[in-house]
């Protein structure tokens, strides 16, 4: 079986979605607006699974976790408290020439040192290759401005590490030309709104960039209603707003986006380690669960040095995406600093009280926090497929089909009937798509060659296929009367199987 994992993967992946009706670029008719997408009729349900599997999986099925949905403008002290306001900041940087912004830490650079001795820089933006560019692009340097010596191998920084008097020097990503790039300067990517008539400095409020700090601040709320006990977590999911430097890679990053987060909040001084160890294997398997291999999923560990002060460890699980590793869902121990944050700027205690330890303390957090877009897009690149499968004449042909997990397929069942100007056929299909559509969803479609519709299904990853033909009448005897074929996507096998069996079947494949 042919899988195109290759570069090409994600021009496919893209055109797929936009030729099925998966994803759209936002405002298209307008030129689009770049970082905002648009989910249509097949991306929509998948969206919806994804969130409805999490949700059951993460909340109604657990007895130690509860839901929230928190208001996403929320009082601006909310960003004051959390750092947001004065932290939340990525570094960016301007092509005086091109006029291009790009985040600093996405161009990386090196000098070319050629017998010891700085002779230029060279530039590349951020790819799975980027030594390997930056060597071919040093050996181009060389050659072009003719100069001898022994090139040595390149030694890659991002642009965050590059001193002030090597700026001028470095060649910008937009031109190939150096002189054009300005220092790097903190952008806040919180978006700003009015609340209320007046435009001034006391209306300013934030799209929420993450949905977490509403579990922070409902936090004595929930512990009010009285129904949960430490250790406990609080889950949200919910759109998040970004005004991202340089939103790319189809969905990967956007600037408005939906998350799943949840506080998993323990006693201060219980075994944090072994909850964060627990948390990013429930993540993992929950991953796998949906469809993701585990083989493309690795763990990345964040140095030490690189954690904000308060923070006791942070794994991100990263997902192989065809334009690189990347982080999918990170898994965050954050010791007590969003409560006592919240508990400082509020003058609210946000205490627990253990009536077991007889003691009050302010609890531990866990944070798994992850992005319905790139789960999405990494359930997206899992499941595309290339095979051969013979077409009306019985001659090969390459097949796309989208392997998603029954759990998550937008459509579980297509119905068919075998020709369309046949009324007994279409009643009888009509009759069948009745009869599951309140399970799951189900599509009806008469319109073209049985092989057409089936490649049509396959495209969109539904798992099943029902034909109605003239067996399922009675034509060939009794015995086939009132059955249907049952095809399966992924192997193309047909089965007969009886009208009757089709509901607990497939209940049993799609649940
Ligand atoms: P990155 O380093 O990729 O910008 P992050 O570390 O800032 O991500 P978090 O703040 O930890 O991300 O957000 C939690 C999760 O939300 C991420 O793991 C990701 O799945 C998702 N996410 C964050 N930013 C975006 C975005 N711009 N577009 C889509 N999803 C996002």
């Amino acid at each position: 079986m042919a899988e195109p994992k290759t570069a090409d993967l994600m021009d496919k992946i893209v055109s797929l979605c936009k030729r099925r009706g998966f994803i759209f670029q936002s405002s298209e008719i307008y030129g689009g607006i770049n970082g905002f997408w648009d989910y249509g009729p097949l991306g929509v349900e998948l969206r919806k699974n994804i969130r409805d599997c999490w949700w059951n999986d993460m909340v109604r099925r657990r007895d130690d976790v509860v839901g929230l949905e928190s208001s996403i403008i929320m009082h601006p002290k909310v960003w004051e408290a959390s750092g947001h306001v004065g932290g939340f900041t990525d570094p960016m940087v301007d092509c005086k020439v091109s006029k291009q912004r790009f985040r600093a830490d996405q161009i990386f650079f090196s000098a070319v040192v050629v017998d010891g001795k700085t002779v230029g820089y060279v530039t590349v933006l951020e790819s799975e290759r980027i030594a390997e560019e930056l060597q071919e692009k040093a050996e181009t340097f060389k050659r072009k401005k003719a100069i001898q010596g022994k090139l040595e191998p390149v030694q890659p920084r991002d642009f965050t590490e590059a001193k002030s008097e090597e700026i001028p020097l470095i060649p910008s990503p937009a031109t190939g030309e150096p002189g054009s790039l300005t220092p790097p300067r903190a952008f806040n990517m919180m978006f700003e709104t009015y609340v209320g008539a007046l435009r001034d400095e006391s209306a300013v409020a934030y799209l929420r960039p993450e949905t977490a700090q509403g579990m922070f601040v409902d936090f004595k709320a929930i512990l009010d209603t009285g129904r949960v006990k430490v250790p406990f977590g609080i889950a949200q999911v919910g759109k998040s707003f970004r005004n991202e430097i340089t939103p790319r890679n189809f969905i990967f990053r956007s600037r408005e986006f939906e998350q799943m987060e949840m506080e998993y909040f323990i006693a201060d001084d219980d075994d944090w380690a072994k909850w964060h160890r627990y948390w990013i294997d429930w993540c993992r398997e929950w991953l796998v669960s949906v469809g993701i291999p585990a083989s493309s999923l690795s763990e990345y560990n964040h140095p030490k040095e690189k954690l904000a002060f308060y923070s006791k460890g942070t794994t991100d699980l990263m997902f192989k995406y065809p334009f690189g590793v990347q982080e999918l869902w990170g898994i965050a121990a954050r010791g007590d600093y969003d409560l006592t944050q919240h508990s400082k700027a509020s003058g609210q205690p946000m205490e627990y009280f253990d009536d077991v330890k007889k003691k009050r303390y302010v609890p531990h957090v866990i944070e798994p926090a992850v992005g319905v877009d790139r789960i999405l897009l990494a359930i997206l690149c899992s499941a595309y497929c290339e095979d051969q499968a013979p077409d009306e004449k019985g001659k090969m042909e390459t097949r796309t089909v989208l392997k998603l997990h029954p759990r998550i397929a937008p459509i579980k069942v297509a119905v068919f009937p075998l020709l369309k100007n046949k009324p007994e056929l279409v009643k009888k299909a009509l009759e069948v798509r009745d009869l599951l559509r309140p399970y799951m969803t189900v599509f009806y479609d008469e319109a073209g060659a049985i092989g057409r519709r089936y490649r049509r299904q396959d495209e969109a990853g539904t798992p099943f296929g029902v034909t109605i033909d003239f067996d399922t009448l009675g034509e060939k005897g009794p015995e086939l009367a009132d059955t249907v074929t049952l095809r399966e996507r992924d192997t193309m096998k047909q089965e007969r199987i009886k009208i009757s069996e089709l509901v607990p079947k497939l209940i049993e494949k799609v649940r």
